[in-house]
């Protein structure tokens, strides 16, 4: 292993598994090449090919949509033989310039502040991927080098640590609505945006912030196939699933079978963006620090300037992608609170990072996912 891992997510953490979550089980493990022969040979119907523009070798879901196969009362019937992939959840491994290891805060058991250390966890995640890892990353340095080349060639290269050291020093900016109107504007706006030129809005445009944030979230929840909207665990471990229509947002319960339940309606519009109290504004802070840290982030950042043909700064293309999320997730806050009453507080925050994290793993990146 010739490159650094990078555990500073997990550092310090507990991660559990509660015997009623399986919520992972939603997401259609692939299944390696070494581990096809034990499927074959015990459970040859379990192997399917997955949906999507990139089809692989996966388990087969409870009606081609709900929960895997296996899962039986929530609790996996292969366990001791389940896929790598499976082993690995909540952790994930992302490739770039360096491996670094993310905990998914979709997550519920690494909430509950009990359970065994991630870094022991997230070490043998690491020792059983390595070769996985190793041929990713030889290709992701790659990629790295030409993308750090082209920003330059192009005059939009900033030092990233410099970018993540700039929102580190302005948490408050990007916790605090009335700047983010501001920054998002800059950033389409300025050619090279500074933080220290954004001053905050007195009147914040809560229509556009709101149209900003929906925008985002709406286009997670607006796939037809329920395989693909996004899923939320909530405290009572009931599957839910957000389906977007027409403007309008279908709120669903999957059963373990993979039943699908109509639970409500509501126009988009209709959800009025809220704004964290004091509480949840803090629990806001440590994901963006979170985010802020992680470079899958970086790299779905990296992926978009890629595809605009590099005309962006870097800067602006960092601040406002960071921005955007961050209306996203109030967005989302405001939807569980209009379904369910979850609030702008502590709580309320909580939940809404607990439905978003997972769904970053769709945004497009340079880097790669191991
Ligand atoms: S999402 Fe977390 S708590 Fe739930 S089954 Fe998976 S690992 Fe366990
Ligand atoms: S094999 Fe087991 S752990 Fe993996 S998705 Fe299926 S039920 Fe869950």
């Amino acid at each position: 292993m010739d490159y650094e891992v990078d555990y500073s997510e997990i550092s310090g953490r507990l991660v559990e598994c509660p015997p009623q979550c399986g919520m992972c089980c939603l997401c259609q493990p692939e299944v390696l090449p070494e581990e096809r022969p034990f499927f074959k040979r015990n459970h040859p119907s379990a192997l399917v090919r997955s949906r999507g523009p990139e089809p692989y070798t996966a388990l087969a879901l409870k009606k081609g949509r709900g929960s895997c196969t296996f899962l039986n009362g929530r609790r996996c019937s292969v366990y001791k033989d389940r896929p790598a992939y499976c082993r690995q959840f909540p952790f994930h491994l992302y490739a770039s310039d360096r491996l670094q290891v993310e905990l998914d805060l979709s997550c519920r058991g690494a909430w509950t502040g009990s359970g065994v250390s991630a870094m022991d966890e997230a070490r043998s995640v690491v020792a059983l991927a390595s070769s996985r890892a190793d041929a990713a990353m030889a290709e992701s340095k790659a990629v790295y080098t030409e993308f750090y080349a082209n920003c330059r060639e192009a005059g939009v290269m900033v030092d990233p640590s410099g970018l993540r050291m700039s929102v580190s020093e302005n948490l408050a900016m990007f916790s605090d609505i009335s700047y983010l109107g501001r920054i998002m504007d800059a950033a389409s706006i300025e050619p090279v945006m500074s933080l220290r030129a954004i001053q905050p809005d007195r009147e914040p445009d809560m229509a556009s912030l709101q149209e900003a944030g929906m925008e985002s979230a709406m286009e997670s929840m607006g796939s037809e196939d329920p395989l693909s909207v996004p899923v939320y665990c909530d405290p009572q471990w009931n599957w839910n699933m957000f389906m977007a229509v027409d403007g309008t947002v279908e709120w669903m319960v999957m059963d373990d079978e993979g039943e699908l339940h109509h639970k409500a309606f509501a126009d988009a519009a209709d959800v009025r963006l809220r704004v964290p109290d004091q509480e949840g504004a803090a629990v806001l802070r440590d994901y963006i620090r979170t985010l802020n840290s992680r470079d899958s982030f970086m790299g779905s950042v990296f992926s978009l300037m890629d595809e605009n043909g590099y005309e962006d700064d870097m800067s602006n293309s960092y601040y406002g992608c960071l921005s955007v999320s961050i209306m996203d997730l109030l967005w989302r806050m405001s939807l569980l609170d209009h379904f369910m009453g979850t609030g702008c507080g502590a709580e309320g925050m909580r939940e809404a990072i607990i439905f978003y994290d997972m769904d970053r793993l769709d945004a497009p990146t340079i880097g790669a996912f191991v």
